[in-house]
């Protein structure tokens, strides 16, 4: 009940969603922000579950209306965060999770500067594109779209510096544990009270993800993706 808003970027094919969707099912009363979007369904994707899909011509009269808290280009599409949201997880008392890029955040940090954020890596480079091949082979996905990822990959993670705490997407599960400690540590700072002995243990796990402790270990992730932007390997 504490009307916290938590931001959440990473490079696509990261494992955002992954970790996003384990939130959404293990975490309560947490609302997610369903964004407005002009690309198509993906796979199993739903309408009004990841995405409200729209065309560019209703996008545009929705800037227009001004019914959008922020908005980008991402990849030739627009992504938008419809102000609703905001409004509607307030009036619950529910926190809200907003899965977006690097540019919507840097727009929802200066109009909200307590929500917290948070940057999730990949392992590496290598890992990151052996993901991005094995969620698109389903769907043919061609190799300069790949590429394309890859490439706006290394200038998105260069903006790691702008968040609170930094989470290598490494173990699924201790992916899943550390962004739980996270939530919930933050949750309840906000309450001003004494954590009890289990509580502090959140707040030990949460804090290794802090930038500033996560600096030094992240340099080896960073530097893969520097001065390769424009190798693709094949699988
Ligand atoms: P994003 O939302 O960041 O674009 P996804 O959640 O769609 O990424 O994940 C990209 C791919 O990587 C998916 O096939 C997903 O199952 C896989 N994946 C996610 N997290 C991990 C992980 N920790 N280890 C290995 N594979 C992962
Ligand atoms: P995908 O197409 O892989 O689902 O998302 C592509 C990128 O768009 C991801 O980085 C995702 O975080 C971002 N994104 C999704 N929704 C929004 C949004 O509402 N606003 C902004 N700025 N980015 C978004």
């Amino acid at each position: 009940m504490s009307g916290l808003v938590f931001i959440i970027s990473a490079p696509s094919g990261s494992g955002k969603s992954t970790l996003v969707n384990e939130i959404r099912q293990t975490v309560g009363e947490m609302d997610f922000s369903v964004s407005y979007t002009t690309r198509k369904p993906r796979g199993s994707e739903t309408n009004g579950r990841e995405y409200f899909y729209i065309g560019r011509d209703e996008f545009e009269a929705m800037i227009r209306r001004d019914a959008f808290l922020e908005y980008a280009d991402v990849f030739g599409n627009y992504y938008g965060t419809a102000r609703r949201f905001l409004d509607e997880a307030g009036k619950r008392g529910h926190d809200l999770l907003l899965d977006i890029d690097v540019q919507g955040a840097s727009q929802l940090q200066k109009k909200l500067p307590d929500a917290i954020s948070i940057f999730i890596l990949p392992p590496s480079r290598i890992e990151l594109e052996k993901r991005l091949r094995r969620r698109s082979s389903a769907e043919n996905v061609p190799d300069d779209v790949i590429l394309r990822r890859l490439q706006t990959a290394s200038r998105e993670i260069e903006n790691y510096g702008n968040y609170d705490y930094i989470l290598v997407n490494d173990l699924l599960e201790d992916s899943i544990d550390a962004l739980k400690a996270i939530v919930l540590s933050e949750r309840i700072r906000t309450t001003g009270r004494e954590p009890s002995v289990e509580e502090q243990e959140l707040f030990r796990l949460a804090e290794l993800y802090r930038l500033a402790n996560m600096r030094a270990s992240i340099q080896s992730i960073l530097a893969t993706f520097r001065g390769s932007e424009s190798s693709v390997v094949s699988n």
